[in-house]
């Protein structure tokens, strides 16, 4: 690692798919459907973020620190995004998709109802938010998440081997 922090985002209404799955990757991202044009320009320079946006006047607006997506698509959009930045590790699961606070490890002994009675028995990590209470574990929707990453075209899953360049 060359110690370089991620950069930070914010997302527009209209983009809300793909700040759920940048916070899965680990990504600081803020989101909110009913964010005006205004709100998120104010955010974007006063949180120090970058804006992702499909919208051209927005991202005249707050350029340069927007990004001005192409795609429609998903995981094109994850494309874009990972390209622009440079962005070559990633580090599932920290952030809770559904409400962008940073997950907590926590032990099996301590859940009970969150968790169905089989996937406690069958996993090792669990992790909870602190922001809204979920609960998250490394089930069936992982191999989900790690061949979505390959199609977006991150490098690695493992940030420890992001050093073993070609
Ligand atoms: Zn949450």
């Amino acid at each position: 690692m060359d110690g370089k922090t991620p950069p930070r985002f914010i997302a527009d209404a209209m983009l809300g798919k793909l700040a759920r799955w940048l916070r899965i990757f680990g990504f600081d991202v803020e989101y909110s459907k009913r964010s005006s044009d205004e709100d998120l320009l104010k955010r974007t320079l006063s949180e120090g973020r970058i804006l992702l946006t499909r919208d051209r006047d927005l991202h005249r607006k707050a350029f340069p620190h927007s990004l001005l997506l192409a795609s429609m698509e998903l995981e094109e959009q994850l494309g874009e995004v990972i390209e622009a930045f440079g962005l070559s590790s990633y580090d599932p699961p920290t952030r809770c998709p559904i409400c962008n606070t940073i997950l907590k490890e926590v032990k099996r002994e301590d859940l009970t109802s969150q968790v169905p009675k089989s996937s406690l028995e069958r996993y090792d990590d669990f992790y909870i938010c602190p922001g809204c209470g979920k609960v998250y574990w490394h089930g069936s929707h992982w191999e989900r998440i790690v061949s979505r990453a390959r199609r977006a075209g991150f490098p690695n899953l493992d940030p420890d081997s992001t050093d073993n360049e070609e």
